[in-house]
Protein backbone atom coordinates (compact mmCIF):
# COMPACT_ATOMS: atom_id res chain seq x y z
CA UNK A 1 0.00 0.00 0.00
CA UNK A 2 2.79 2.49 1.45
CA UNK A 3 5.02 1.39 -2.05
CA UNK A 4 2.13 1.91 -4.58
CA UNK A 5 1.32 5.13 -2.97
CA UNK A 6 5.21 6.46 -3.30
CA UNK A 7 5.36 4.98 -6.37
CA UNK A 8 2.38 7.31 -7.63
CA UNK A 9 4.04 10.01 -6.15
CA UNK A 10 6.94 9.65 -7.13
CA UNK A 11 5.21 9.66 -10.85
CA UNK A 12 3.39 12.67 -9.93
CA UNK A 13 6.70 14.59 -8.59
CA UNK A 14 8.43 13.58 -12.32
CA UNK A 15 5.49 15.58 -13.98
CA UNK A 16 6.00 18.20 -11.39
CA UNK A 17 9.57 18.71 -11.62
CA UNK A 18 9.17 18.58 -15.53
CA UNK A 19 6.41 21.44 -15.40
CA UNK A 20 8.81 23.29 -13.11
CA UNK A 21 12.17 22.58 -15.19
CA UNK A 22 10.51 24.66 -18.09
CA UNK A 23 10.09 27.29 -16.93
CA UNK A 24 13.55 29.32 -16.83
CA UNK A 25 12.75 32.43 -15.42
CA UNK A 26 11.07 33.40 -12.51
CA UNK A 27 8.32 30.51 -12.13
CA UNK A 28 6.32 31.93 -9.36
CA UNK A 29 4.51 28.32 -8.21
CA UNK A 30 1.36 28.29 -6.23
CA UNK A 31 2.09 24.95 -4.34
CA UNK A 32 -1.41 23.55 -3.97
CA UNK A 33 -2.59 20.00 -3.69
CA UNK A 34 -6.09 18.75 -4.08
CA UNK A 35 -7.91 16.10 -5.00
CA UNK A 36 -10.21 18.10 -7.56
CA UNK A 37 -7.05 19.88 -8.68
CA UNK A 38 -5.05 16.90 -10.36
CA UNK A 39 -3.94 17.35 -13.85
CA UNK A 40 -2.43 13.55 -13.32
CA UNK A 41 -5.62 11.75 -12.98
CA UNK A 42 -3.75 10.46 -9.48
CA UNK A 43 -5.19 11.45 -6.41
CA UNK A 44 -3.82 15.34 -5.55
CA UNK A 45 -1.54 17.23 -8.50
CA UNK A 46 0.84 19.68 -8.09
CA UNK A 47 -1.67 22.84 -9.29
CA UNK A 48 -0.94 25.60 -11.90
CA UNK A 49 2.39 27.25 -12.18
CA UNK A 50 2.75 30.84 -12.86
CA UNK A 51 3.53 32.28 -15.97
CA UNK A 52 6.58 33.74 -16.09
CA UNK A 53 8.05 37.16 -14.70
CA UNK A 54 9.40 38.31 -18.29
CA UNK A 55 11.64 41.14 -16.51
CA UNK A 56 13.14 38.73 -14.28
CA UNK A 57 16.94 38.80 -14.42
CA UNK A 58 19.47 37.51 -11.79
CA UNK A 59 18.54 40.04 -9.65
CA UNK A 60 15.48 38.67 -8.53
CA UNK A 61 13.70 42.39 -7.54
CA UNK A 62 14.95 46.05 -7.75
CA UNK A 63 14.99 48.19 -4.90
CA UNK A 64 11.84 49.49 -3.34
CA UNK A 65 12.81 53.40 -3.29
CA UNK A 66 10.00 54.11 -0.96
CA UNK A 67 12.48 53.15 2.24
CA UNK A 68 14.26 54.82 3.56
CA UNK A 69 17.88 53.85 4.05
CA UNK A 70 18.59 51.62 6.89
CA UNK A 71 20.24 52.98 10.04
CA UNK A 72 22.37 50.37 11.62
CA UNK A 73 21.93 49.33 15.73
CA UNK A 74 24.53 52.08 16.62
CA UNK A 75 22.54 54.96 15.00
CA UNK A 76 25.16 55.25 12.14
CA UNK A 77 24.55 55.49 8.62
CA UNK A 78 25.51 52.61 7.08
CA UNK A 79 24.74 51.04 3.47
CA UNK A 80 25.87 47.30 4.46
CA UNK A 81 23.01 45.27 5.56
CA UNK A 82 23.24 43.99 9.07
CA UNK A 83 21.89 40.44 10.47
CA UNK A 84 20.04 39.56 13.81
CA UNK A 85 19.33 36.47 15.00
CA UNK A 86 15.93 35.95 17.04
CA UNK A 87 14.75 32.91 19.10
CA UNK A 88 11.13 31.93 17.95
CA UNK A 89 10.59 28.94 20.18
CA UNK A 90 12.11 25.42 21.17
CA UNK A 91 12.13 22.02 20.32
CA UNK A 92 13.89 19.27 22.25
CA UNK A 93 15.43 15.93 20.17
CA UNK A 94 18.34 13.80 20.51
CA UNK A 95 20.84 15.55 20.31
CA UNK A 96 22.37 13.72 17.45
CA UNK A 97 20.02 15.12 15.47
CA UNK A 98 22.44 17.93 15.37
CA UNK A 99 25.61 16.62 16.25
CA UNK A 100 26.17 13.07 14.96
CA UNK A 101 27.28 10.54 17.51
CA UNK A 102 25.90 12.61 20.22
CA UNK A 103 23.33 9.67 21.18
CA UNK A 104 20.94 8.90 24.14
CA UNK A 105 21.08 13.06 25.00
CA UNK A 106 18.11 14.96 25.20
CA UNK A 107 17.89 18.32 24.75
CA UNK A 108 16.23 21.68 24.61
CA UNK A 109 17.11 23.48 20.86
CA UNK A 110 16.23 26.88 19.90
CA UNK A 111 14.46 27.33 16.45
CA UNK A 112 15.98 30.25 15.48
CA UNK A 113 15.01 33.14 12.30
CA UNK A 114 17.33 35.81 11.07
CA UNK A 115 16.51 39.39 10.19
CA UNK A 116 18.71 41.02 7.31
CA UNK A 117 18.03 44.53 7.09
CA UNK A 118 19.54 46.26 4.35
CA UNK A 119 18.21 47.36 0.50
CA UNK A 120 15.24 45.41 1.45
CA UNK A 121 13.91 43.55 4.67
CA UNK A 122 14.91 39.43 4.62
CA UNK A 123 13.78 37.21 6.68
CA UNK A 124 15.40 33.77 6.62
CA UNK A 125 13.06 31.13 7.82
CA UNK A 126 9.74 31.17 9.89
CA UNK A 127 9.80 28.82 12.04
CA UNK A 128 7.33 26.03 12.93
CA UNK A 129 3.67 26.52 13.71
CA UNK A 130 1.64 27.26 16.73
CA UNK A 131 2.42 25.32 19.55
CA UNK A 132 -1.25 23.27 19.63
CA UNK A 133 -0.70 22.22 15.83
CA UNK A 134 3.25 20.85 16.73
CA UNK A 135 1.66 19.20 19.42
CA UNK A 136 -0.50 17.02 17.60
CA UNK A 137 1.49 16.52 14.20
CA UNK A 138 5.46 16.47 16.41
CA UNK A 139 4.54 15.31 20.37
CA UNK A 140 8.09 14.21 20.60
CA UNK A 141 9.56 17.23 20.08
CA UNK A 142 7.72 19.00 22.68
CA UNK A 143 7.75 22.24 21.31
CA UNK A 144 7.85 25.14 23.48
CA UNK A 145 6.94 29.13 22.35
CA UNK A 146 6.82 31.82 24.36
CA UNK A 147 4.41 34.87 23.87
CA UNK A 148 6.94 36.88 22.86
CA UNK A 149 8.67 34.81 20.86
CA UNK A 150 5.96 34.29 18.04
CA UNK A 151 7.25 35.37 14.63
CA UNK A 152 4.60 38.95 14.49
CA UNK A 153 5.91 39.48 18.02
CA UNK A 154 9.79 39.22 16.86
CA UNK A 155 9.63 41.01 13.83
CA UNK A 156 6.92 43.80 16.00
CA UNK A 157 9.72 44.01 19.06
CA UNK A 158 12.44 44.11 15.72
CA UNK A 159 10.16 47.42 14.41
CA UNK A 160 8.55 45.44 11.66
CA UNK A 161 5.00 44.70 10.73
CA UNK A 162 5.22 41.54 8.16
CA UNK A 163 3.86 44.09 5.21
CA UNK A 164 7.72 45.27 5.84
CA UNK A 165 9.46 42.05 5.09
CA UNK A 166 10.33 42.21 1.18
CA UNK A 167 11.46 38.75 0.91
CA UNK A 168 11.55 35.66 2.67
CA UNK A 169 13.99 32.99 2.37
CA UNK A 170 13.13 29.37 3.18
CA UNK A 171 16.50 27.36 3.70
CA UNK A 172 14.74 24.05 3.80
CA UNK A 173 10.90 22.60 4.01
CA UNK A 174 11.30 20.27 6.84
CA UNK A 175 8.77 21.70 9.30
CA UNK A 176 10.82 23.61 12.17
CA UNK A 177 11.46 26.21 9.37
CA UNK A 178 8.60 26.93 7.28
CA UNK A 179 5.25 27.57 9.18
CA UNK A 180 3.78 30.78 9.33
CA UNK A 181 3.97 31.86 5.93
CA UNK A 182 0.30 33.28 6.13
CA UNK A 183 1.60 36.20 8.27
CA UNK A 184 3.15 36.99 4.25
CA UNK A 185 0.96 39.02 1.52
CA UNK A 186 2.13 37.61 -0.93
CA UNK A 187 1.89 40.06 -3.41
CA UNK A 188 4.34 42.02 -0.95
CA UNK A 189 7.15 39.25 0.04
CA UNK A 190 8.45 36.97 -2.15
CA UNK A 191 9.10 33.64 -0.68
CA UNK A 192 12.30 31.87 -2.08
CA UNK A 193 13.25 28.25 -2.19
CA UNK A 194 15.48 26.05 -3.87
CA UNK A 195 13.67 24.12 -6.60
CA UNK A 196 15.58 21.20 -5.80
CA UNK A 197 14.14 21.47 -2.17
CA UNK A 198 10.30 22.09 -3.48
CA UNK A 199 10.57 19.49 -6.21
CA UNK A 200 11.52 17.04 -3.01
CA UNK A 201 8.97 18.12 -0.75
CA UNK A 202 5.99 17.82 -3.02
CA UNK A 203 6.44 14.22 -3.06
CA UNK A 204 9.27 13.02 -0.61
CA UNK A 205 9.89 9.28 0.20
CA UNK A 206 7.96 7.75 2.85
CA UNK A 207 10.96 8.05 5.58
CA UNK A 208 11.06 11.63 4.80
CA UNK A 209 6.76 12.15 5.39
CA UNK A 210 7.67 13.61 8.74
CA UNK A 211 9.72 16.30 8.12
CA UNK A 212 7.47 17.36 5.23
CA UNK A 213 4.13 16.96 6.92
CA UNK A 214 4.12 15.30 3.72
CA UNK A 215 0.15 15.52 2.28
CA UNK A 216 1.05 11.27 2.44
CA UNK A 217 0.18 11.83 6.42
CA UNK A 218 -3.51 14.07 5.26
CA UNK A 219 -1.07 16.67 6.31
CA UNK A 220 -1.05 20.45 4.60
CA UNK A 221 2.28 21.05 4.51
CA UNK A 222 2.39 24.94 5.74
CA UNK A 223 4.18 26.26 2.48
CA UNK A 224 1.79 24.16 -0.11
CA UNK A 225 -1.16 27.14 -0.64
CA UNK A 226 1.77 29.90 -0.21
CA UNK A 227 2.85 31.59 -3.93
CA UNK A 228 6.91 30.12 -3.34
CA UNK A 229 9.68 31.34 -5.82
CA UNK A 230 11.66 28.71 -7.03
CA UNK A 231 15.63 30.01 -7.10
CA UNK A 232 18.31 27.87 -8.76
CA UNK A 233 22.16 27.79 -7.44
CA UNK A 234 23.68 30.85 -6.24
CA UNK A 235 20.96 34.24 -6.61
CA UNK A 236 21.38 37.59 -5.34
CA UNK A 237 18.01 38.58 -3.36
CA UNK A 238 19.64 42.35 -2.44
CA UNK A 239 22.98 44.37 -2.46
CA UNK A 240 24.97 41.87 -0.47
CA UNK A 241 22.71 39.79 0.39
CA UNK A 242 22.84 36.05 -1.36
CA UNK A 243 21.31 33.03 -1.30
CA UNK A 244 23.34 29.72 -2.03
CA UNK A 245 22.91 26.12 -2.01
CA UNK A 246 24.08 24.08 0.95
CA UNK A 247 22.67 20.77 0.35
CA UNK A 248 23.20 17.73 2.61
CA UNK A 249 20.78 18.21 5.72
CA UNK A 250 18.09 18.00 2.76
CA UNK A 251 18.70 17.72 -0.85
CA UNK A 252 17.70 21.71 -1.15
CA UNK A 253 18.73 23.12 1.68
CA UNK A 254 20.38 26.91 1.28
CA UNK A 255 22.23 29.28 3.13
CA UNK A 256 22.62 33.25 2.87
CA UNK A 257 25.92 35.15 2.76
CA UNK A 258 25.14 38.57 3.66
CA UNK A 259 28.06 41.34 3.06
CA UNK A 260 28.04 43.71 6.32
CA UNK A 261 30.45 45.97 8.12
CA UNK A 262 32.50 43.16 9.83
CA UNK A 263 32.80 41.17 6.16
CA UNK A 264 30.89 37.78 5.51
CA UNK A 265 27.87 36.54 7.92
CA UNK A 266 26.74 33.21 6.63
CA UNK A 267 23.35 32.69 7.77
CA UNK A 268 24.27 28.65 7.99
CA UNK A 269 20.62 27.45 9.52
CA UNK A 270 20.93 23.72 9.13
CA UNK A 271 24.00 23.14 7.10
CA UNK A 272 25.73 24.05 10.45
CA UNK A 273 23.35 23.52 13.37
CA UNK A 274 25.30 24.35 15.76
CA UNK A 275 28.71 25.85 17.07
CA UNK A 276 29.70 22.42 18.45
CA UNK A 277 29.75 21.10 14.85
CA UNK A 278 32.46 22.99 13.69
CA UNK A 279 34.88 21.50 16.64
CA UNK A 280 36.20 19.13 14.75
CA UNK A 281 39.95 17.84 14.68
CA UNK A 282 42.58 18.55 12.31
CA UNK A 283 41.81 15.49 10.46
CA UNK A 284 38.30 15.70 10.16
CA UNK A 285 37.39 19.54 11.04
CA UNK A 286 33.37 18.84 11.04
CA UNK A 287 31.11 17.17 13.13
CA UNK A 288 28.42 16.27 10.65
CA UNK A 289 24.66 17.26 11.73
CA UNK A 290 21.30 15.06 10.53
CA UNK A 291 22.45 14.67 6.47
CA UNK A 292 20.00 13.09 3.96
CA UNK A 293 23.65 13.55 1.74
CA UNK A 294 26.46 13.24 3.88
CA UNK A 295 29.07 13.95 1.40
CA UNK A 296 26.98 17.14 0.31
CA UNK A 297 26.94 17.70 4.52
CA UNK A 298 30.46 18.02 4.39
CA UNK A 299 31.02 19.94 0.81
CA UNK A 300 28.53 22.61 2.07
CA UNK A 301 30.18 22.82 5.83
CA UNK A 302 33.48 23.36 4.01
CA UNK A 303 31.49 25.84 1.74
CA UNK A 304 30.57 27.53 4.67
CA UNK A 305 33.78 27.88 6.11
CA UNK A 306 35.37 29.12 3.37
CA UNK A 307 32.81 32.24 2.38
CA UNK A 308 32.26 33.30 6.30
CA UNK A 309 34.00 35.79 8.69
CA UNK A 310 30.97 34.75 10.90
CA UNK A 311 28.50 31.65 10.90
CA UNK A 312 24.97 32.07 12.54
CA UNK A 313 23.71 28.17 12.89
CA UNK A 314 20.27 27.62 13.02
CA UNK A 315 19.60 25.86 16.38
CA UNK A 316 22.24 27.47 18.16
CA UNK A 317 21.28 29.38 21.91
CA UNK A 318 24.55 31.14 21.90
CA UNK A 319 23.60 33.27 19.19
CA UNK A 320 20.32 34.45 20.26
CA UNK A 321 18.76 36.43 23.48
CA UNK A 322 17.39 33.15 25.24
CA UNK A 323 18.04 30.20 26.77
CA UNK A 324 17.04 26.52 27.43
CA UNK A 325 14.22 26.05 29.65
CA UNK A 326 13.94 22.50 30.29
CA UNK A 327 17.14 20.53 31.37
CA UNK A 328 18.09 17.25 29.65
ZN1 LIG B 1 16.12 22.44 11.72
Amino acid sequence: MVLCEGFNRANEVSEVRSELVGRRRRPTVRGTFGPSLSSTGASGGFHAVRSPDSTHTAKLKTTRTDRPSIEDRDGRRSGMPTVTPRCCGSLTMDKSVLVTGETGIEIEAPSNVFLIEGEQTVLVDTSFGDVELMAERHPEFACRRDDDQTLRAVLRSEGHAPDDVDAVVLSHLDWDHCYNLDLFDTDRTDVYVQRRELEYAVAPYPMHYHRYDAKALDREPPWLSVDLTPIEGETEICPGVTAFPTPGHTLGHQSVAVETDAGTTVVAVDAVPTFENWEGTADAPFRRGLAMDEIAWWQSAREVRERADEVLPGHEWGIVDAGPERTG
